[in-house]
């Protein structure tokens, strides 16, 4: 027994209800051909507080379709979630009600989902042949599947397509999901650091009958901060990592100058303090950020009880045991290195009370040993 539900959240969408609802009908009515093997569909229509005509046009239908009315609107993610707890089906569909989906094209998901086995499955509309996307929407959608392809390394074209099927049993592992029109980013992110079976279809894309309920700004500021939020929580050395190598190549920048000075000149001038101070911040805190991100991956996989995700550049090298296991090795070398520089002032200290050597070996040493330090505490600590 194969059951499907559909569901379709709405808000104030007179203009486009009867069509899409009309075209979702006989979508379904080819669904239930037998080569498709669904057993049984259901279409749930989340009216969310609309204030025109929508509930009126939807009570015609009330024999062919399951409403749930809320009383007041509560946004498009709070109405698809609604849809998903009702749903009997073990496989969930969605999509909007203004007519910008194709309903006809469910057969084909469907069929992608039967055949790859994913657990979900989203209509691509930039895999299509046409988009009548509005020009800044579609440059915002790029930019979400590009930042999030780029996260997780995997290609991925539509980040926040309204068309999907999935299982229902997936749910569990990607909510909490949001209220607002960020709900499918947020699946998407979701369901790919969770590495579940997922496959694009290509859908056209057409224009909105009536207006649209997405405001490029806010809405798209939304978009990209739960796509980093979600990557966050999952791949934190991603982040952590990229801005750790940002401050130790500044770092490495900065001692060009004073590097090529000493060996021209083979002193160090008191001027140069302030830079000295400035490259030994940047390598120790680049250092921390980095061994910190790399130590939250390995606390997040003991938690999930899971692999660490190494995923990316820094974390397939930074968190390679080889890799680790010379940060020990360097780190006692880094350490010692200090204390060759520095012993004989300490002794010195020790024996006359008095300090002769020049600042410029203290902060040698000092970034020397922190940096060396940090480096062994994240290898003991990781291992
Ligand atoms: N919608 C909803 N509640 C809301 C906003 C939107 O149920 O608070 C519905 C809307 O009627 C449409 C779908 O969710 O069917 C997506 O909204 P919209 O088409 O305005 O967003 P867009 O597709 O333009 O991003
Ligand atoms: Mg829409």
């Amino acid at each position: 027994m194969t059951k499907l539900s559909i569901v379709i959240p709405t808000y104030n969408e007179e203009e486009a209800i009867e069509d899409i609802l009309n075209r979702i009908l006989a979508a379904k009515l080819e669904l239930l051909d037998s080569v498709y093997r669904i057993n049984e569909i259901e279409v749930i229509v989340v009216n969310d507080g609309s204030k025109d005509k929508t509930s009126e046009i939807l009570r015609r239908y009330r024999d062919e379709i399951i409403i749930i009315e809320n009383k007041k609107n509560l946004g498009y993610g709070a109405a698809l979630k609604k849809g998903f707890d009702a749903a009997n089906g073990e496989y969930i569909g969605f999509l909007d009600a203004d007519g910008t989906y194709p309903p006809e094209f469910f057969k084909l998901l469907w069929k992608r989902l039967v055949e790859t086995n994913a657990d979900l499955v989203i209509g691509s509309r930039f895999l299509g042949e046409k988009t009548r996307m509005p020009f800044q929407r579609k440059v915002g959608n790029r930019l979400f599947a590009y930042i999030l392809s780029w996260i997780v390394n995997r290609k991925i074209t539509d980040t926040a397509s309204g068309m999907r099927i999935f299982r229902k049993e997936i749910l569990y592992r990607l909510y909490p999901l949001p209220d607002g029109l960020h709900l499918t980013p947020a699946m998407s992110a979701a369901a790919l650091h969770e590495q579940l079976n997922i496959a694009e279809v290509p859908i056209p894309y057409e224009e909105r009958t009536g207006s649209s309920k997405l405001n490029a700004i806010t809405d798209g500021i939304r978009f990209l901060r739960i796509i980093i939020n979600t990557s966050r929580i999952y791949n934190p050395l991603k982040f952590l990592g990229i801005l750790g190598i940002f401050m130790i190549v500044l770092g490495l920048l900065l001692s060009i100058n004073p590097i090529s000075y000493y060996f021209q000149f083979r002193r160090v001038e008191d001027y140069q303090i302030y830079r000295l101070f400035t490259i030994m911040v940047l390598f120790v805190t680049g250092l921390n950020t980095i061994t910190f991100g790399a130590f939250a991956n390995y606390v997040l996989s003991m938690l999930h009880n899971r692999e660490v995700n190494q995923n990316g550049f820094i974390g397939k090298y930074i968190l390679s045991r080889i890799v680790l296991k010379k940060f020990n090795l360097i780190g006692w070398v880094l350490a010692a290195l200090a204390l060759i520089i520095n012993y004989k002032t300490i002794i010195e200290f020790i024996m006359t009370g008095h300090i002769y050597i020049h600042w410029s070996y203290i902060i040698t040493g000092a970034t020397l040993f922190l940096v060396g330090v940090q480096l062994i505490m994240c290898s003991y600590l990781i291992q």
